[in-house]
């Protein structure tokens, strides 16, 4: 592909100009096809605590602005090496956790037809169920790594199946995810009762710790995620709240003691090879942000992901 449209040229319009589509892409509609999308998802009807997630997809785009053509790290061109756009919105009910689920299952489905990588941007973590339905459905059971400081694996809150605490629960019960290629990483802070670490090993999960970072640092990290995942299609899962406080403080459920955005992006590159088929990157909360810090880190955790998507999509069209 020769006609690929990338960013607006950040020589000819100031970085800070313009309308906000993510890296300044152009938007679904303005290209005749695509590989890669980037699609926000304004929901957080499923928070058990600080709200605001649902302002996460501008925000993001919004300090998305500064993200230049080439990747360093990855030796890599990601709006040049395939098509990728900004979807827009999906947009969902505010008020019917049920319905807005169905409607964003829907919408990723579509972005996703011909098996097409997408990245969503939340949103709380409640959108990560009806992201694996749609994954899953074009790819089968995926390996999930979630970063997160929780579990997730709650069965249900205030008798509500369907929260940010309870998606991958749901998804292990549904079939969607397969329970040896599965792992929580950074996982730290407080429970309810040791029971939860046992349901949640009942379900099919390993669990990296935060702490662990300090025994085998982020390269034992990767090396326990690869173990994990191996060669299986994979759908990734941030929980922006997985980075320390100091790193992402806008979040709904802050925990101390998290990772660094640095370690965050080594390990999220060291995917380069595996196949990620879809990956979110939920719970921005704007409101409590300072400086853009923590919708930086976000920018800067798709950008790691449509680079590896990009790449292996380009390499698909032209081999
Ligand atoms: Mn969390
Ligand atoms: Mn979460």
């Amino acid at each position: 592909m020769n006609d690929i449209v990338g960013q607006a040229d950040g020589q000819k319009s100031p970085r800070y100009a313009g309308l906000s589509t993510f890296a300044r892409l152009p938007r679904i509609e303005d290209v005749p096809n695509y590989d890669v999308s980037v699609v926000g998802i304004p929901f957080d009807a499923g928070v058990t605590f600080r709200p605001g997630a649902r302002f996460g997809p501008s925000a993001i785009r919004e300090a998305s602005r500064l993200l230049r053509p080439y990747n360093p790290a990855l030796d890599s061109r990601p709006f040049a090496d395939a098509q990728v756009v900004d979807a827009g919105d999906i947009p969902c009910n505010p008020f019917d956790i049920p319905q807005a689920m169905d409607e964003i299952q829907q919408g990723l489905d579509g972005l996703m037809a011909g098996g097409r990588p997408v990245v969503s941007l939340g949103g709380d973590h409640t959108i990560a169920l009806p992201a694996l339905r749609a994954a899953s459905a074009h790819h089968g059971p995926l390996a999930l790594v979630h970063f997160d400081a929780h579990l997730d694996t709650w069965d249900t809150y205030f008798g509500a199946p369907y929260t940010h605490g309870t998606p991958f629960r749901r998804a292990s019960e549904e079939g969607l995810i397969r329970k040896d290629r599965s792992v929580h990483a950074g996982i730290r802070g407080s429970l309810y009762d040791q029971k939860d670490l046992l349901d949640d090993e009942s379900l099919g999960f390993t669990v990296i710790n935060a702490r662990d970072f300090d025994r085998i640092g982020t390269q034992g990290i990767v090396e326990r995620v690869q173990a994990r995942v191996g060669d299986a299609p994979l759908y990734v899962s941030i929980d922006i709240d997985v980075l320390d406080p100091a790193f992402a403080p806008a979040t709904g459920t802050p925990e101390s003691g998290g990772m660094t955005s640095r370690e965050l992006l080594g390990v999220i590159r060291s995917l380069r090879d595996n196949c990620i088929v879809a990956a979110d990157i939920v719970e921005v909360s704007p409101a409590y942000d300072h400086a853009a810090i923590t919708a930086v880190a976000a920018a800067n955790l798709a950008y790691e992901f449509i680079s590896i998507m990009s790449a292996q999509q380009g390499h698909r069209s032209t081999h």
